[in-house]
Protein backbone atom coordinates (compact mmCIF):
# COMPACT_ATOMS: atom_id res chain seq x y z
CA UNK A 1 0.00 0.00 0.00
CA UNK A 2 1.44 3.50 -1.02
CA UNK A 3 2.15 5.37 2.00
CA UNK A 4 0.22 8.88 1.94
CA UNK A 5 2.01 12.20 1.43
CA UNK A 6 1.37 14.35 4.82
CA UNK A 7 1.53 17.56 2.75
CA UNK A 8 -1.06 16.57 0.27
CA UNK A 9 -3.16 14.52 2.53
CA UNK A 10 -3.77 17.72 5.14
CA UNK A 11 -3.96 20.10 1.48
CA UNK A 12 -6.90 17.25 0.52
CA UNK A 13 -8.71 18.59 4.06
CA UNK A 14 -7.95 21.98 3.99
CA UNK A 15 -9.02 22.29 0.42
CA UNK A 16 -12.54 20.13 1.15
CA UNK A 17 -13.29 22.34 3.99
CA UNK A 18 -12.69 26.04 2.48
CA UNK A 19 -15.19 24.33 -0.61
CA UNK A 20 -17.82 23.47 2.02
CA UNK A 21 -17.06 27.02 3.67
CA UNK A 22 -16.95 28.92 0.50
CA UNK A 23 -19.71 26.98 -1.50
CA UNK A 24 -22.36 26.98 1.25
CA UNK A 25 -21.64 30.35 2.29
CA UNK A 26 -20.98 29.22 5.47
CA UNK A 27 -19.30 32.96 6.93
CA UNK A 28 -19.67 36.24 6.20
CA UNK A 29 -16.62 38.51 6.74
CA UNK A 30 -17.41 40.21 10.02
CA UNK A 31 -18.62 37.75 11.74
CA UNK A 32 -18.14 36.08 15.07
CA UNK A 33 -17.87 32.91 14.71
CA UNK A 34 -17.71 29.66 18.44
CA UNK A 35 -16.31 26.46 17.64
CA UNK A 36 -17.56 24.27 19.99
CA UNK A 37 -14.51 22.63 21.09
CA UNK A 38 -14.50 19.29 22.46
CA UNK A 39 -10.77 18.17 22.74
CA UNK A 40 -11.34 15.05 20.43
CA UNK A 41 -9.96 15.12 17.03
CA UNK A 42 -13.10 16.72 15.18
CA UNK A 43 -13.58 19.80 17.15
CA UNK A 44 -9.92 20.13 17.12
CA UNK A 45 -9.53 19.76 13.47
CA UNK A 46 -12.33 22.31 13.17
CA UNK A 47 -10.64 25.22 15.11
CA UNK A 48 -7.29 24.39 13.25
CA UNK A 49 -8.76 25.18 9.63
CA UNK A 50 -10.83 27.93 10.86
CA UNK A 51 -7.54 29.30 12.64
CA UNK A 52 -6.29 29.11 9.14
CA UNK A 53 -9.22 30.66 7.77
CA UNK A 54 -9.80 33.52 9.15
CA UNK A 55 -7.80 35.95 8.19
CA UNK A 56 -8.87 35.28 4.15
CA UNK A 57 -12.61 35.02 5.29
CA UNK A 58 -12.15 38.18 7.85
CA UNK A 59 -13.87 36.77 10.65
CA UNK A 60 -13.36 36.76 14.72
CA UNK A 61 -12.81 33.14 16.33
CA UNK A 62 -13.83 32.34 19.37
CA UNK A 63 -14.14 28.66 21.29
CA UNK A 64 -16.67 27.21 23.76
CA UNK A 65 -16.16 24.19 26.41
CA UNK A 66 -18.45 22.05 27.99
CA UNK A 67 -17.73 19.60 30.99
CA UNK A 68 -20.62 17.37 30.87
CA UNK A 69 -19.07 15.58 34.05
CA UNK A 70 -18.15 12.30 32.78
CA UNK A 71 -15.16 10.87 35.42
CA UNK A 72 -12.35 9.38 33.70
CA UNK A 73 -12.85 10.98 30.21
CA UNK A 74 -13.76 14.42 29.78
CA UNK A 75 -11.23 16.10 31.71
CA UNK A 76 -8.42 14.61 29.31
CA UNK A 77 -10.87 16.68 26.45
CA UNK A 78 -11.07 19.98 28.30
CA UNK A 79 -7.34 19.58 28.64
CA UNK A 80 -6.93 18.97 25.31
CA UNK A 81 -9.27 22.18 24.43
CA UNK A 82 -7.45 24.66 27.04
CA UNK A 83 -4.28 23.64 24.96
CA UNK A 84 -5.32 23.84 21.27
CA UNK A 85 -7.48 27.19 22.54
CA UNK A 86 -3.90 28.89 23.57
CA UNK A 87 -1.84 27.55 20.78
CA UNK A 88 -4.18 29.21 18.12
CA UNK A 89 -4.08 32.07 20.03
CA UNK A 90 -8.41 31.94 20.56
CA UNK A 91 -10.49 32.93 23.52
CA UNK A 92 -12.21 29.54 25.03
CA UNK A 93 -15.26 29.81 27.50
CA UNK A 94 -15.31 26.92 29.72
CA UNK A 95 -19.21 25.74 30.88
CA UNK A 96 -19.99 22.46 33.02
CA UNK A 97 -23.22 21.13 33.51
CA UNK A 98 -22.48 20.98 37.36
CA UNK A 99 -22.20 24.71 37.36
CA UNK A 100 -25.46 25.31 34.94
CA UNK A 101 -27.94 22.59 36.15
CA UNK A 102 -26.25 21.68 39.58
CA UNK A 103 -25.71 17.80 38.57
CA UNK A 104 -22.87 15.85 36.35
CA UNK A 105 -24.04 13.58 33.68
CA UNK A 106 -22.83 10.61 35.58
CA UNK A 107 -25.63 12.20 38.50
CA UNK A 108 -28.23 11.14 36.10
CA UNK A 109 -27.23 8.89 33.86
CA UNK A 110 -29.11 5.80 34.72
CA UNK A 111 -32.61 7.24 34.51
CA UNK A 112 -31.99 6.98 30.59
CA UNK A 113 -31.86 4.05 28.55
CA UNK A 114 -28.47 6.07 26.36
CA UNK A 115 -26.30 8.95 28.51
CA UNK A 116 -26.25 10.42 24.83
CA UNK A 117 -30.01 11.39 25.36
CA UNK A 118 -29.50 13.84 28.11
CA UNK A 119 -25.96 14.57 27.01
CA UNK A 120 -27.00 15.76 23.80
CA UNK A 121 -30.05 17.52 24.82
CA UNK A 122 -27.79 19.85 27.54
CA UNK A 123 -24.95 20.06 25.70
CA UNK A 124 -26.81 21.86 22.81
CA UNK A 125 -28.91 24.17 25.30
CA UNK A 126 -25.21 25.10 26.99
CA UNK A 127 -23.67 25.71 23.49
CA UNK A 128 -25.84 27.55 22.26
CA UNK A 129 -27.22 29.55 25.14
CA UNK A 130 -23.09 30.33 25.78
CA UNK A 131 -22.50 31.12 21.91
CA UNK A 132 -25.54 33.56 22.34
CA UNK A 133 -23.80 35.38 25.18
CA UNK A 134 -20.75 35.88 23.54
CA UNK A 135 -22.12 37.19 20.42
CA UNK A 136 -21.62 34.60 18.03
CA UNK A 137 -23.33 34.98 14.84
CA UNK A 138 -21.99 31.04 13.95
CA UNK A 139 -21.77 27.96 16.02
CA UNK A 140 -19.26 25.99 14.20
CA UNK A 141 -19.42 22.05 15.18
CA UNK A 142 -16.99 19.22 14.17
CA UNK A 143 -19.77 17.01 12.48
CA UNK A 144 -17.99 15.25 10.28
CA UNK A 145 -19.52 13.39 7.10
CA UNK A 146 -19.94 9.80 8.74
CA UNK A 147 -21.85 12.46 11.99
CA UNK A 148 -23.86 13.78 9.58
CA UNK A 149 -25.32 11.00 7.69
CA UNK A 150 -25.77 8.61 10.88
CA UNK A 151 -28.23 11.53 12.13
CA UNK A 152 -29.83 11.14 9.18
CA UNK A 153 -30.72 7.76 8.90
CA UNK A 154 -30.89 7.65 12.53
CA UNK A 155 -33.98 10.04 11.52
CA UNK A 156 -34.73 8.31 8.93
CA UNK A 157 -35.74 5.31 11.05
CA UNK A 158 -37.14 6.60 13.47
CA UNK A 159 -39.62 8.59 11.15
CA UNK A 160 -37.95 11.72 12.62
CA UNK A 161 -38.61 14.08 9.73
CA UNK A 162 -38.60 17.52 11.53
CA UNK A 163 -35.18 16.38 12.23
CA UNK A 164 -34.22 16.18 8.38
CA UNK A 165 -34.67 20.19 8.75
CA UNK A 166 -31.36 20.23 10.98
CA UNK A 167 -29.25 18.67 8.30
CA UNK A 168 -26.87 20.45 5.65
CA UNK A 169 -23.42 22.08 6.25
CA UNK A 170 -25.44 25.54 7.81
CA UNK A 171 -28.43 25.96 9.34
CA UNK A 172 -30.31 29.37 8.80
CA UNK A 173 -31.26 31.92 11.43
CA UNK A 174 -34.80 30.67 13.09
CA UNK A 175 -34.98 32.49 16.42
CA UNK A 176 -33.15 36.04 17.51
CA UNK A 177 -31.49 33.78 20.34
CA UNK A 178 -30.85 30.45 18.12
CA UNK A 179 -26.95 30.94 17.16
CA UNK A 180 -27.30 29.18 13.42
CA UNK A 181 -25.01 26.06 13.13
CA UNK A 182 -21.95 25.45 10.28
CA UNK A 183 -20.36 22.45 9.80
CA UNK A 184 -16.91 22.62 7.91
CA UNK A 185 -16.25 19.14 7.94
CA UNK A 186 -19.39 18.59 6.37
CA UNK A 187 -17.76 16.42 3.64
CA UNK A 188 -14.76 14.75 5.46
CA UNK A 189 -14.85 11.42 6.49
CA UNK A 190 -14.41 10.52 10.26
CA UNK A 191 -11.34 8.09 9.37
CA UNK A 192 -9.60 11.13 7.70
CA UNK A 193 -10.04 13.42 10.32
CA UNK A 194 -8.57 10.91 12.47
CA UNK A 195 -5.43 10.14 10.01
CA UNK A 196 -4.84 14.02 9.95
CA UNK A 197 -4.68 13.83 13.72
CA UNK A 198 -1.89 11.05 13.85
CA UNK A 199 0.11 12.33 10.50
CA UNK A 200 0.40 15.56 11.94
CA UNK A 201 0.94 14.63 15.34
CA UNK A 202 -1.57 16.40 17.22
CA UNK A 203 -2.10 15.38 20.66
CA UNK A 204 -6.39 14.79 20.60
CA UNK A 205 -8.34 13.39 23.19
CA UNK A 206 -8.78 9.83 21.17
CA UNK A 207 -10.28 8.28 23.83
CA UNK A 208 -14.47 6.44 23.78
CA UNK A 209 -17.18 8.37 25.99
CA UNK A 210 -18.02 5.78 28.54
CA UNK A 211 -21.80 5.75 27.74
CA UNK A 212 -21.22 5.86 23.73
CA UNK A 213 -21.53 1.82 23.27
CA UNK A 214 -25.34 1.85 24.35
CA UNK A 215 -26.43 4.48 21.41
CA UNK A 216 -28.22 4.19 18.62
CA UNK A 217 -25.55 6.14 17.03
CA UNK A 218 -22.99 3.61 17.49
CA UNK A 219 -25.01 0.77 16.52
CA UNK A 220 -25.44 2.87 13.10
CA UNK A 221 -21.85 3.69 13.24
CA UNK A 222 -20.69 0.01 12.90
CA UNK A 223 -23.01 -0.72 10.22
CA UNK A 224 -22.28 2.04 8.01
CA UNK A 225 -18.13 1.48 8.32
CA UNK A 226 -19.07 -2.32 7.56
CA UNK A 227 -20.92 -1.06 4.65
CA UNK A 228 -18.40 1.19 3.51
CA UNK A 229 -15.48 -1.88 3.86
CA UNK A 230 -17.24 -3.73 1.54
CA UNK A 231 -17.87 -1.27 -0.89
CA UNK A 232 -15.55 2.22 -0.70
CA UNK A 233 -17.42 4.93 -1.11
CA UNK A 234 -20.77 3.95 0.04
CA UNK A 235 -20.81 6.57 2.64
CA UNK A 236 -20.48 9.60 0.86
CA UNK A 237 -22.75 8.03 -2.12
CA UNK A 238 -25.35 8.44 0.85
CA UNK A 239 -24.95 12.14 1.62
CA UNK A 240 -24.97 13.00 -2.07
CA UNK A 241 -27.90 11.33 -2.60
CA UNK A 242 -29.41 13.06 0.68
CA UNK A 243 -28.23 15.82 -0.75
CA UNK A 244 -29.86 15.75 -3.90
CA UNK A 245 -33.15 14.36 -3.02
CA UNK A 246 -34.21 16.75 -0.16
CA UNK A 247 -34.85 20.42 -0.42
CA UNK A 248 -34.10 21.57 2.88
CA UNK A 249 -37.32 23.47 3.73
CA UNK A 250 -36.48 27.50 3.92
CA UNK A 251 -39.03 27.56 6.33
CA UNK A 252 -37.75 25.56 8.85
CA UNK A 253 -39.50 24.65 12.23
CA UNK A 254 -41.58 27.72 14.05
CA UNK A 255 -39.75 28.59 16.97
CA UNK A 256 -41.12 30.78 20.16
CA UNK A 257 -39.53 30.98 23.42
CA UNK A 258 -39.16 28.33 26.49
CA UNK A 259 -41.87 29.71 28.82
CA UNK A 260 -39.46 28.65 32.11
CA UNK A 261 -35.98 29.59 30.87
CA UNK A 262 -36.67 31.72 27.74
CA UNK A 263 -34.53 29.86 25.13
CA UNK A 264 -35.56 29.03 21.65
CA UNK A 265 -37.43 26.39 22.02
CA UNK A 266 -40.26 24.75 19.02
CA UNK A 267 -42.30 24.11 22.88
CA UNK A 268 -43.76 25.89 24.98
CA UNK A 269 -41.70 23.87 27.57
CA UNK A 270 -37.85 23.45 25.81
CA UNK A 271 -36.44 19.55 26.22
CA UNK A 272 -33.97 20.32 29.00
CA UNK A 273 -36.54 22.25 31.49
CA UNK A 274 -38.56 19.26 30.61
CA UNK A 275 -35.64 16.87 31.57
CA UNK A 276 -34.61 19.16 34.21
CA UNK A 277 -38.05 18.41 36.29
CA UNK A 278 -37.97 14.80 35.74
CA UNK A 279 -34.52 14.71 37.20
CA UNK A 280 -35.39 16.76 40.36
CA UNK A 281 -39.02 14.65 41.14
CA UNK A 282 -36.75 11.90 41.04
CA UNK A 283 -33.97 12.99 43.13
FE1 LIG B 1 -22.34 12.56 25.42
FE2 LIG B 1 -22.99 10.27 24.18
FE3 LIG B 1 -21.05 11.83 23.22
FE4 LIG B 1 -20.69 10.50 25.51
S1 LIG B 1 -20.98 9.60 23.46
S2 LIG B 1 -20.13 12.64 25.11
S3 LIG B 1 -22.72 10.57 26.39
S4 LIG B 1 -23.24 12.34 23.37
Amino acid sequence: MKALDPERFTDYIENTARTVVEMYELIKPGEMVVVGLSGGKDSILTLNLLSKFREDFNFELKAVSIDEGISGYRADGIKAARKFASDMDVELIEKSFKEEFDFTLDDIVNQYKSGCIPCGVFRRYLLNKTAFEMGADKLATGHNLDDEIQSFLMSFARADFRRFTKFGPKLDRIHPKLVPRIKPLWKIPERDVGIWAVMNGVDVHFAECPYSHSSLRAKMKNYLNNLESRRQGTKLSILQSFDKSFEFPKKRIKMGECTRCGEPSSLSICKACEMIEEINKSR
